[in-house]
């Protein structure tokens, strides 16, 4: 029996304060953070992740 995968999906996310790009996934289990300056990218919701960066494209 084939159990189908939920679809990963990457984004990249720009950092509002710093413009740091990054990758980060779609439905983000725990807060992401920037690597650079900290600042908070992304945080989990009860399905897709809230991003609070310029989303700027998608990666399946
Ligand atoms: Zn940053």
């Amino acid at each position: 029996m084939v159990i189908p995968e939920p679809k990963s999906v990457f984004v990249r996310v720009k950092c509002p304060d710093c413009g740091n790009e990054q990758i980060v996934f779609n439905k983000p289990a725990t807060k992401v953070t920037c690597l650079i300056c900290g600042a908070l990218l992304a945080e989990p919701t009860g399905g897709k992740g809230r991003f609070l960066g310029e989303v700027l494209g998608e990666y399946k």
